[in-house]
């Protein structure tokens, strides 16, 4: 059991996210929260921009500075 719960959690599929922060995550890096942003949404990997960015959109909008309802 010990073994599996290891395998998982060393797993490229969850540390490969560990260290993204919100400064890869397009329009999160210009946004004045990033750094206290409790976002919990799973970024995807865009190779062609080589950032990362969100399926769903935030309710806040840094260009903006407004949330949205
Ligand atoms: S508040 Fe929204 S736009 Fe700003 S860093 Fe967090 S998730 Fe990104």
């Amino acid at each position: 059991m010990g073994d599996i719960l290891c395998e998982i959690i060393t797993s490229s599929d969850i540390t490969s996210l560990w260290k993204v922060t919100k400064d890869q995550v397009e329009i999160c890096n210009s946004c004045e929260f990033r750094y206290a942003c409790p976002d919990n949404r799973i970024p995807i990997f865009d190779s062609k921009s080589n950032q990362y960015y969100h399926l769903t959109p935030c309710k806040y909008d840094p260009k903006t500075k407004k949330w949205n309802a």
